[in-house]
């Protein structure tokens, strides 16, 4: 039995496995971004996918096995892999999650990570001041996006409405206003806080995909009246079909007016404070009492590593208290350092490390290049767009996410709708590109996420074009 450890274990093994991979990883790295033959995916159907993989655990070659895997994943890096809004990671953050894999502090106490759980006061406090916080600001990172907007949203509560129903329960009907387009995860959040249907009172957006702000008062007025005591907005910064960001200044104002918790989801598009020339896409956001921001959206960082921001770091500390007099607590001692006090998470993985990285090795600029680079590509393939016959845009790219459609006069919407499909579908199996699809308004849509500062001109005209041909 011990035999069989020390073979796990064995540092002559990790050493050469772990030189071997990085090779492999740096020639997967290098076919795709400089390949132009390279595919995005090699499309088989789940239940394929799944004999494949049973077969390999009983005879496939185990030498083979990282190979493989490499071989049949969807490729981040490749320039032409422009669906979802998932970063191709900077290598080197490769590196530090494989030094999160292998030391495995666990972070929920200062001593099963010091250097991270530093690390991660270090960058919070950096992220708190690019949005414009003041020294009263903190954060800490988290486990995605979903679960920082539920952990802002349980802060929210906490500081905005008088009774304790973290220890006694809910009694009062309760919500929180939030635009009809954001992201799924918001209304998730509120119904697993047991705000129910009724509880999320959805704005409607405007004819350009924005929350309408002109009726946030009414709506407001409304939800009062039926007895419904509203403690929260949330804006989309952006929301996520469309890329279109919320009038975070208007908002702050109505939420100050009304004393309510304002939250913005900056999950894809928070890091646009580090843009200097899109960061006006969050004007308002410093007005926020809490920011997520994804690191692996739009930071080029690993999956999964979020930052959840309050600009009075005491709402941090409040939200799994159990006590209601959190207010005291900065005071006496912070304790910034024992992070699964302020998280939901209790173990997590060390993702300060891959954050702090990037800013020590490219310094924070490299962020802005990213940002600048991939919005400016969106309104690149937007113009594309915009400028051919055949394909329509549901709305100019405020981002570096497209909407787009294949029309034809002489088709019905419910035609156009299947033909979309089609035209989706044909590509996924395909394998060049991969793009995604989205429902806006009961119309379908190409939904097209510029990940990779690499996609150029030629990818989105060789996109169009494709599917021209695949249509004639
Ligand atoms: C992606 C996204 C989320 C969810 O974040 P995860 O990190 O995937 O959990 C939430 N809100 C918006 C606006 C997003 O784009």
């Amino acid at each position: 039995m011990l035999k069989n450890l020390k073979q796990v274990y064995s540092p002559v093994d990790f050493r050469k496995r772990g030189h071997e991979l990085i090779d492999q990883l740096a020639d997967h790295l290098d076919a795709q971004l400089n390949d132009e033959n390279t595919k995005t995916l090699a499309w088989h159907i789940p239940e394929d996918e799944r004999t494949f993989w049973i077969d390999f655990l009983e005879k496939g070659d185990e030498n083979q096995l990282f190979a493989q895997i490499i071989k049949r994943i969807t490729v981040v890096h490749n320039p032409k892999c422009i669906g979802h809004q998932v970063t191709p990671t900077a290598p080197i953050t490769a590196l530090t999650a494989m030094m999160s894999g292998l030391l495995n502090n666990g972070m929920a106490v200062y001593e099963m990570g010091m250097a991270p759980s530093a690390m991660e006061r270090v960058v919070t406090d950096l992220l708190c001041k690019k949005i414009g916080y003041n020294t009263h600001s903190r954060g800490f990172l988290t486990s995605g996006g979903t679960l920082a907007n539920l952990t802002a949203l349980l802060a929210a509560r906490k500081a905005k409405v008088q009774s304790d129903i973290w220890n006694e329960g809910h009694k009062q009907a309760l919500g929180i206003m939030v635009s009809e387009e954001a992201h799924y995860c918001v209304d998730r959040a509120a119904k697993i806080m047991g705000l129910g249907e009724k509880g999320i009172i959805k704005i409607p957006s405007t004819e350009n995909y924005t929350m309408n702000t002109a009726i946030l008062e009414k709506e407001l007025q409304k939800a009062k009246t039926s007895g419904i005591e509203v403690f929260a907005i949330v804006g989309s910064a952006p929301s996520t079909a469309t890329g279109v960001y919320d009038d975070l200044s208007t908002i702050s104002k109505f939420a100050q007016e009304y004393d309510l918790w304002f939250h913005v989801d900056g999950a894809h598009g928070g890091a646009a404070i580090f843009s200097e020339k899109h960061k006006h896409t969050v004007t308002g956001i410093q007005y926020a009492d809490s920011v997520v921001i994804d690191g692996h959206k739009m930071m080029m960082l690993p999956t999964i590593t979020t930052a959840l921001l309050f600009k009075n770091g005491n709402h941090a500390h409040a939200t799994f208290s159990q006590k209601a007099d959190y207010l005291l607590i900065q005071s006496k001692d912070e304790d910034w350092y024992n992070k699964a006090k302020r998280t939901f998470e209790c173990t997590k993985t060390m993702m300060s490390i891959h954050w702090y990285t990037m800013f020590k090795m490219y310094g924070e600029g490299i962020f802005d290049d990213y940002v600048t680079t991939l919005y400016d590509k969106g309104k690149t393939f937007g113009k594309i767009i915009e400028d051919s016959a055949n394909f329509e845009l549901a709305i100019k790219p405020n981002s570096n996410i497209i909407c787009f459609r294949y029309i034809d006069k002489n088709l019905s919407e419910q035609q156009l709708n299947d033909l979309n499909s089609k035209i989706r579908q044909y590509l996924l199996e395909d394998g060049e590109f991969y793009i995604v699809q989205t429902l806006l308004r009961d119309t379908r849509y190409l939904r097209c996420t510029v990940m990779n500062p690499f996609t150029e001109k030629e990818h989105f005209n060789r996109l169009l074009s494709k599917i021209l041909d695949y249509l004639q």
